[in-house]
């Protein structure tokens, strides 16, 4: 046997890009697929990269993914770290809840511009290298609000529901190309932006959920794990549904 040069525990796999990775779902990604071997590189406004997903060899990149410049830049970062990115999770989201009639233009076009067009913009950007590849995982990160629907909610509903249209358009575009676009729509699952819902809108949807409890991170993490993954090369366009049973028959 030849002697081994190279650091065991240096990370081998694929370049992935997660969105929104420093904090609850995007940072539950980031781990497991760091874990699993992968150059992961994470993007979020401030740059912040959590202590454990350093240990971890993750590459933390500053990026408003409202600013198509800022995409650009980020991508040419992670690729010139990590090589073409191949695995893109677009995870970035943020709500600004409130009934049909109070909201703002702003705050419909603002969830909208970091929702669905920020995960336009990156997986615009991640189509030049994939396609070059002739390879690649997209996997965008929606809502069982997005065809579910929620008072209060019009503009993340709307948002979320729009990125089943870009994943599935994706398919059709690039499916021929060794290319997959699938979207996770994760139920209520316990991070900064539930935290945020006041108590009793939690607790009915607690109420609501087959399954009696809210989701963890780790459990939206495995799904998107498995279709980043080689046995899941032949779904694409696919909603996939981690939400406890709340959202059945969509
Ligand atoms: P958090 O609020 O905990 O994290 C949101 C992440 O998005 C942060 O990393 C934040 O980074 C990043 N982000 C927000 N705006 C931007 C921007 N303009 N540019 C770059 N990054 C941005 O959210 P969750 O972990 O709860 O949610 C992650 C995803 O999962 C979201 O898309 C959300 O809609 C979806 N989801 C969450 C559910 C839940 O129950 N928690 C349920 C269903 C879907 P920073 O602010 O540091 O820049």
């Amino acid at each position: 046997m030849s002697e081994q040069t190279t650091d065991p525990q240096a990370p081998t796999g694929r370049s992935v890009l997660v969105t929104g990775g420093n904090r609850g779902i995007g940072r539950a990604i980031a781990r497991a697929l760091a874990a699993d071997g992968d150059r992961v590189a994470i993007t979020n406004r401030s740059g912040e990269l959590p202590p454990e997903l350093a240990e971890l060899g993750v590459l933390a990149v500053q990026c408003d993914i409202t600013d198509t410049a800022a995409v650009d830049a980020a991508f040419s970062e992670v690729e010139a770290a990590h090589g073409p990115v191949e695995v893109l999770v677009a995870n970035a989201g943020i709500t600004k809840d409130t009934l049909l009639m109070r909201m703002t233009d702003d705050e419909f076009t603002a969830v909208l511009d970091t929702n669905l067009t920020g995960a336009f913009r990156c997986a615009r950007r991640a189509s030049k290298g994939m396609i070059r590849l002739r390879r690649g995982r997209i996997v965008l990160i929606s809502s069982v609000v997005g065809l579910y629907g929620s008072p209060g909610q019009a503009n993340y509903a709307a948002s979320k529901a729009g990125l089943v249209g870009l994943a599935r358009s994706i398919t059709r575009e690039l499916g021929g190309r060794g290319i997959t676009a699938n979207v996770v729509a994760p139920g209520f699952v316990q991070t900064d932006m539930t935290a945020a819902l006041p108590e009793a809108q939690q607790q009915a949807y607690l109420a609501a959920i087959p399954a009696g409890r809210f989701g963890a991170a780790d459990e939206i993490a495995d799904v998107v794990r498995f279709l980043a993954g080689d046995g899941a090369g032949y779904i694409s366009g696919a909603v996939v549904p981690v939400d406890g049973g709340l959202g059945m028959g969509h």
